[in-house]
């Protein structure tokens, strides 16, 4: 903070303030002095002037008055008007008044005089010669007013104006003088005005000339002297540092300062030679610094790689790289023998090559006894290139040693007129010794890597999963086969799969989460001796069974992780499961049969039973051994098939024939209507007739067997591509969805209670896909619950060169059904036949009724009817019913039969032909056009 300055009594600011004050007040007393003496007599001439004017004024309208009353006098003198008279009254009060005020005025003697006079008149005029002047005028006494008006009045009026008249010429006259008087005033107080304004100016005069000796002088001085400081030169105050005032003292201040500045400035350029002084030593340092640096850096990369790395020619191309940084070798090969690695400078490949492979056996003895050595010799030809004078060449050669103090590398490093010394050599030596443990560590890890691999190829091909899980529950390690098991591919990475993340998977692949992740979590926290081991099901992709056994692994006492093998147990555990199917089939299946045949047999022999009901039992007996045959049979069937043992006795055969002669076999199917539609124009398969047989039965007795309230059983055959297509259709009880796809595994059964009272062992559909795929056919369900079961299979044509075009077969097909009412088999096969080679398709009956309920789903383009048919119902009532029925009654009817034709029944049902057997089969198919 700058203190004020205590105010110096000669001080710049005093003085200053003392000749401003000085200055300002003469010149207001001067200025005030001026003003009243010129205001006082401008007012005295003022006040004269009006005094003046108002009298020459007073005197103007007296002498008006007064001249008015004579006037208004002689009017009535002469008129005697009235109006005259009052104006004269008037003329007389105005006299009268004006003669107030003039008496009022400051009058001089001779105005006093006349004053007087007038106020005579006005009082003589008024009380006497105004009221005789009237009575003359009344009495027209003209002369007497004659006289009047002589008798002095005239003189007065005269006398008056005279007056007047000389009183204004004075006024003027005066007026006039008191003009010029102003005027001369008026010069006089602009001269006086001009000489004050001289005087000021001359004080403002003297008041800068002592500013500009007192101030802005000594300013200058000190300013000159500033500059004179800052460029160097001698400083000269003069006087200024006697003066008394806040200059003197800045004059002092700054003598000081200059001489404490120029004390200071010898101290600091001593000070600053000291300090250059020491930059140079720094400077120096630094330099010095930036060098080791440098290699500090370049050590400490070859450091890293010396440690890290497990790359050979990395490690070699570094260490080399190094050496030629820190010695700079013209040309310089480092070889790493057990390695075999090498990295060159200033060498072609080839003779680089050649170097290391025919490496001198002598230098290599001699590096076994010295670790380093140098030869100098004189350089070659080629080696001196365009230089004159000759060189020496200094080739070193430096060895590195293993641990067993074997050479495995060697450094040939050559300079050019340039000898390497000891240190270097020294230094050289220390740092190889450091790469030979580099060096092993790489061989060490190739040696582990190598095993490691062969463990993991191990582990890998092993069948069972293997997990090994570090003491944290981070899975370190698994092999490719637990990858499969548990689906654990998209979490297989290079490093360890944390606890969270395993546990997680397993949890959300698992049948049974809860308990396996208790059992996982346990054996990772827990440490045991024995195994443990724990099912699971996997259910990721398809169902997968699982036993999953833990063991600790422990480092002396302490557990560090824990190994999980996984077995796929799936097939194992499929073959329990269809072990304890089987045993609850078979144990159902062959005690129900045999606990009948011993009650029955049982019944036999120890009671005495009538014989028709002894016939009845035995007859169950018989039955029941039946069925026990059956499911024997079965059972063996299926054993042989699938181990192989079943023979086939592979042979061309038409399959419409088996079908025919099968569907025939359920013909007495009380609440089943079983009939065959016949598509298939190729019906020739290779196969083995028994086993067909065997398919056939197994497929239609399931639809009759599934099928409790009854209905249809409809077997169609179709050709499809190179095949002919078979499916058996009832209208059952059906399958769900997801239970069909597992029907054809041994002893399934669908467990519920509708099914349950249908007997049945579970072995059919495994013999028929066992059978089908003998054939190289297919087969499948198509099915919907409560919605009946189609079963389809396949079989390829024996003659396989024959191709169906499927949309063609479908286009001749439709419409071209011709119904067969024939319950012999051979004629109704030989029929069909005839018909098919046209291209119609053949639905066979041997049941009228069945046919007749039949002909109200299918379009017909005829039906063939045989007469005898049956008991319940004739071929006639078959022909008798179709005709009333508004539906069929128009149906082209053939009739084929051994009895003669009856002319009237021909004609009352309209039948198209009659053909009496036996006939030639074209008879029929000429009938029908396509
Ligand atoms: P079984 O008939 O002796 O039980 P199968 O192997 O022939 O044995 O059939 C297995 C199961 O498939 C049957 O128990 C039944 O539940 C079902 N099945 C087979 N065919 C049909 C069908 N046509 N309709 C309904 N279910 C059927």
């Amino acid at each position: 903070m700058i203190k004020s300055t205590p105010l110096l009594n000669k001080s710049i600011r005093s003085q200053f303030f003392k000749m401003l004050l000085f200055l300002v007040v003469s010149f207001l007393i001067i200025i005030a002095a001026f003003l009243v003496v010129v205001n006082a007599s401008q007012n005295a001439l003022q006040q004269k002037r009006e005094q003046m004017y108002e009298k020459s004024m007073l005197v103007d309208e007296l002498e008006e008055n007064f001249n008015g009353i004579f006037f208004r006098a002689r009017g009535y003198y002469a008129f005697q008007n009235e109006q005259e008279l009052k104006l004269l009254y008037e003329n007389l009060e105005n006299f009268e008044v004006l003669l107030q005020k003039f008496s009022q005025l400051d009058l001089t003697e001779e105005e006093r005089g006349l004053y007087n006079e007038l106020v005579d008149f006005h009082y003589n005029y008024k009380t006497v010669t105004l009221p005789k002047g009237l009575s003359f005028a009344k009495m027209g006494d003209y002369e007497a007013l004659r006289e009047l008006s002589n008798s002095g009045a005239n003189d007065l009026v005269n006398k008056f104006i005279a007056y007047t008249k000389s009183y204004k010429k004075k006024t003027d006259h005066s007026l006039n003088q008191i003009f010029s008087k102003t005027v001369e005033q008026g010069q006089l107080f602009t001269f006086i005005s001009l000489m004050i304004s001289g005087l000021i100016l001359l004080f403002v005069g003297v008041i800068l000339r002592r500013v500009l000796n007192n101030m802005i002088r000594p300013i200058e001085q000190l300013t000159l002297a500033t500059n004179a400081l800052a460029s160097g030169k001698s400083i000269d105050l003069g006087n200024l540092v006697q003066k008394e005032d806040e200059l003197g003292i800045l004059a002092n201040s700054f003598l000081k300062m200059i001489l404490s500045i120029q004390d200071k400035e010898e101290v600091l350029t001593t000070q600053n030679e000291e300090l250059l002084a020491q930059q140079d030593e720094l400077q120096e340092n630094q330099l010095q610094l930036q060098n080791s640096l440098n290699y500090l850096e370049k050590y400490n990369q070859l450091n890293h790689v010396l440690t890290f790395t497990l790359n050979k020619q990395k490690l070699i191309d570094n260490l080399h790289n190094y050496l030629n940084d820190i010695y700079q070798y013209d040309t310089s090969v480092l070889y790493w023998m057990e390695g075999n690695v090498y990295a060159t400078k200033g060498l072609s490949h080839q003779s680089a090559a050649a170097l290391v492979e025919n490496f001198d056996m002598d230098k290599q003895a001699r590096l076994k006894q010295e670790k380093s050595f140098v030869i100098t010799r004189q350089l070659t030809a080629n080696e001196k290139g365009i230089a004159q004078e000759s060189y020496y060449a200094y080739d070193l050669y430096s060895s590195v040693f293993n641990s067993k103090r074997e050479l495995v590398a060697i450094l040939m490093a050559t300079r050019e007129g340039h000898p390497h010394n000891d240190r270097d050599i020294d230094s050289l030596n220390g740092l190889l010794n450091r790469v030979s443990i580099a060096f092993e560590r790489i061989l060490m890890y190739e040696e582990v890597e190598k095993s490691r691999t062969l463990n993991q190829t191990i582990i890998d091909n092993v069948n069972e999963g293997i997990q090994l899980v570090s003491a944290t529950g981070d899975t370190v390690l698994i092999n490719r086969a637990l990858c499969g098991i548990v689906n654990l591919l998209n979490l297989t990475t290079e490093t360890s799969i944390p606890k969270k993340d395993w546990l997680q998977h397993f949890q959300k692949c698992s049948a049974q989460p809860d308990e396996l992740i208790e059992f996982l979590e346990a054996s990772i926290m827990e440490s045991f001796e024995e195994t443990r081991k724990c099912r699971y099901c996997m259910t990721a992709e398809h169902e997968i069974f699982v036993e999953v056994y833990a063991t600790c692994l422990f480092d002396g006492q302490e557990k560090v992780g824990t190994i999980f093998v996984h077995r796929d147990i799936t097939r194992e555990y499929e073959v329990d499961q269809m072990k304890s199917e089987l045993v609850s089939t078979v144990s159902h299946e062959l005690r129900t049969p045999l606990s009948s045949v011993l009650g029955f047999t049982e019944l036999l022999l120890t009671k005495n039973i009538k014989p028709e009901r002894q016939n009845k039992y035995i007859d169950t007996i018989h039955r029941e051994a039946v069925r026990l045959t059956n499911l024997i049979n079965d059972f063996l069937d299926l054993q042989r098939m699938e181990s192989g043992k079943q023979q086939y006795n592979m042979e061309t055969l038409q399959l419409n024939e088996i079908a025919f002669e099968i569907v025939n076999r359920f013909r007495h199917e009380q609440k089943h209507n079983v009939h065959l539609i016949d598509k298939a124009r190729e019906v020739y398969v290779n196969a083995d007739q028994d086993r067909l047989v065997q398919l056939f039965i197994n497929l239609i007795g399931n639809a009759i067997k599934f099928s409790p309230q009854g209905g249809d059983v409809e077997i169609l055959l179709e050709n499809k591509n190179n095949s002919i297509q078979v499916s058996i259709k009832d209208e059952g009880i059906g399958i769900s969805k997801q239970d069909i796809a597992q029907l054809f595994q041994k002893f399934k059964r669908i467990d519920n209670s509708l099914r349950r009272k249908i007997g049945g062992t579970g072995l059919g559909l495994s013999i028929c896909r066992e059978i089908i795929l003998k054939h190289e056919g297919e087969i499948w369900i198509e099915s919907e619950e409560g919605q009946g079961t189609t079963v389809y299979f396949t079989l390829p044509l024996a003659n396989n060169t024959i191709t169906f075009d499927e949309e063609d077969v479908m286009e001749d097909s439709n419409g071209l059904n011709i119904m067969l009412v024939e319950d012999d088999l051979s004629l109704a096969l030989l029929l069909s036949e005839e018909l098919k080679s046209k291209g119609f398709t053949v639905i066979h009956h041997h049941d009228p009724k069945k046919a007749f309920e039949d002909t109200l789903n299918t379009p017909l383009l005829g039906i063939v009817i045989d007469i005898m048919l049956g008991e319940e119902m004739s071929g006639w009532d078959l022909v008798r019913a179709l005709r009333e029925r508004e539906h069929t009654k128009e149906i082209p009817i053939i009739i084929s039969s051994a009895l003669d034709e009856v002319k009237e029944m021909v004609d009352q049902f309209q039948i198209k032909k009659y053909l009496t057997k036996p006939y030639p089969p074209e008879e029929i198919s000429k009938l029908f056009v396509k």
